[in-house]
């Protein structure tokens, strides 16, 4: 397994448009981008090709994430998600929608995956944080806000 970070980047109108190179795990790149540019919070969509992908769905009894790997190289159909801050550092939450070669669909929020072939994501920032907390309730770190328009 061999581990790329020379993604390509530039700034667009609302932030930055990312090229991931083959081999780049989409979360550890996508977190060290943020963190080298100060993305405080933002909006990211993408799509290309993932391989070795782990997927996950929240079990809300357990408190827990069911997660499966898929090894094999897929489309990208879909990646949705954000970045905030959680203890001073960018944390991603992204979903994706991947398609196989049958056709079929498979959904989850990611654990990890590497670009198979390429990945074209949009980063669309915000000057302005947005914090997460943990919730017992849910047993996961949503996010915390203010309630208010910032002065
Ligand atoms: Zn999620």
């Amino acid at each position: 397994m061999y581990y790329n970070t020379n993604m390509q980047w530039q700034e667009s109108t609302n932030g930055f448009v990312l090229r991931l190179e083959r081999g780049e795990e989409v979360l550890t790149s996508l977190e060290n981008f943020c963190k080298e540019q100060s993305v405080m919070s933002a909006f990211v969509c993408g799509i290309g090709a993932l391989e070795n992908v782990e997927i996950c769905a929240y079990d809300i009894k357990k408190k827990t994430y069911i997660c499966r790997k898929f090894a094999e190289s897929q489309e990208l159909l879909s990646l949705l998600g954000n970045v905030t801050q959680s203890e001073g550092k960018p944390f991603c939450h992204i979903h994706v929608v991947l398609g196989n070669e049958e056709y079929h669909v498979n959904g989850g929020h990611l654990q990890s995956g590497r670009v198979s072939v390429t990945c074209e994501i949009e980063v669309r920032t915000s000057s302005r944080p947005i914090e997460r907390i943990a919730d017992e309730e849910t047993g996961l770190h949503l996010w915390k806000l203010k309630n208010h328009r910032s002065s």
